[in-house]
C-alpha cells in the first residue's frame, strides 16, 4: 500500500482516480519519482512500478507525463500510449499541462515546492494535470488548461473540480520584487510585503486564476499543505536546498 495525498471532492466520483505521492524516507530515493533529475533510473522506475500498482487496482492502464520547461504549453493527450514513464526520452515534450479524457491513461505532474494542479469535469469526463511554478502561475497556466478543456472538450468551467496539492507555501515561499512584482495586483493575501523581501502564496493565486477562468470558489480545494514546513512528507527544492526528489501527482477518467 502507498501512502497517498488525495483530495475527497474527487472521491466523491466514480469516474475519476487520483492521487498524490509522497515522500517516504524509508524508500530508495525517498519515493523520489523524478527520471531527469541524476537519480538512478532503475530506482525510480521501481518506485514508479509501486505506483503504477496501486493505481492499476483503480483502473489505470497508461501513464503519461511531460518533460516540464516552467513554459505555459497545454498539450491534450489523445493516444492510449504510456509516456514518459520508463524512460524521459518518450516524454511530452516541453509541456508543463497535460489534459486528457481517455478512460484508463493517468496524466501527471512532478513537483518539489512548484504547484501541482489537478482539474476534472465531472460532466464531460475531462481531467488535467498542470505544473505551476511562479513562471508558469505568471504566465497563467492554469487559466490557458481550462482555456484547451473548453475548446477542445466543451467543458463548462462551473462545472470544473479543482484541486491544488502540496506546495511552498507564502509562509516560507520568500521572493524578491522581481518575482513579487508579477504578483502584486493579487493583493495582500498572496502577496505579504516582508522588509526587503516578499512572502508570495502561489497557491492562493492559482485558486485567484481558476476563479477568474469561471470555477467556482466551492470547487476548489487547497490541500492547505506547505512543503517546506511538512518536509518529511513531500519534497522541498527550497528547505531542501536543490534536492533531486520530485513528488508526482496523477489523475485520470476510468
Ligand atoms: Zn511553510
Amino acid at each position: 500500500m502507498v501512502p497517498l495525498y488525495r483530495f475527497a471532492q474527487f472521491d466523491a466520483f466514480d469516474s475519476c482516480m487520483h492521487g498524490i505521492s509522497r515522500k517516504l524516507e524509508e524508500s530508495h530515493c525517498g519515493f523520489s519519482q523524478a527520471l531527469h533529475t541524476g537519480e538512478p533510473a532503475e530506482v525510480i522506475v521501481k518506485n514508479r512500478t509501486r505506483l503504477e500498482t496501486y493505481f492499476n487496482h483503480e483502473g489505470a492502464t497508461q501513464f503519461v507525463l511531460a518533460e516540464q520547461t516552467h513554459s505555459d504549453h497545454v498539450t491534450c493527450i489523445t493516444e492510449v500510449l504510456t509516456r514518459g514513464w520508463e524512460k524521459m526520452e518518450d516524454a511530452v515534450a516541453d509541456t508543463d499541462a497535460l489534459v486528457c479524457n481517455i478512460p484508463g491513461v493517468m496524466i501527471g505532474v512532478l513537483t518539489a515546492d512548484c504547484v501541482p494542479v489537478l482539474l476534472f469535469d465531472p460532466v464531460e469526463k475531462v481531467v488535467a494535470a498542470v505544473h505551476a511554478g511562479w513562471r508558469g502561475t505568471q504566465k497563467r497556466i492554469v487559466a490557458k488548461t481550462v482555456k484547451r478543456m473548453q475548446e477542445e472538450y466543451g467543458s463548462l468551467p462551473s462545472n470544473i473540480i479543482a484541486g491544488i496539492g502540496p506546495a511552498i507555501g507564502g509562509c516560507c515561499y520568500e521572493v524578491g520584487e522581481e518575482v513579487a512584482s508579477h504578483f502584486l495586483t493579487y493583493g495582500k493575501s498572496a502577496v505579504m510585503p516582508n522588509a526587503e523581501k516578499f512572502m508570495l502564496d502561489l497557491p492562493q493565486i492559482n485558486k485567484f486564476q481558476l476563479m477568474e477562468a469561471g470555477l467556482q470558489k466551492e470547487h476548489i480545494s487547497l490541500s492547505g499543505i506547505c512543503t517546506a514546513c511538512e518536509n518529511t512528507d513531500y519534497f522541498s527544492y527550497r528547505k531542501e536546498n536543490g534536492c533531486s526528489g520530485r513528488f508526482l501527482s496523477m489523475i485520470g477518467v476510468r
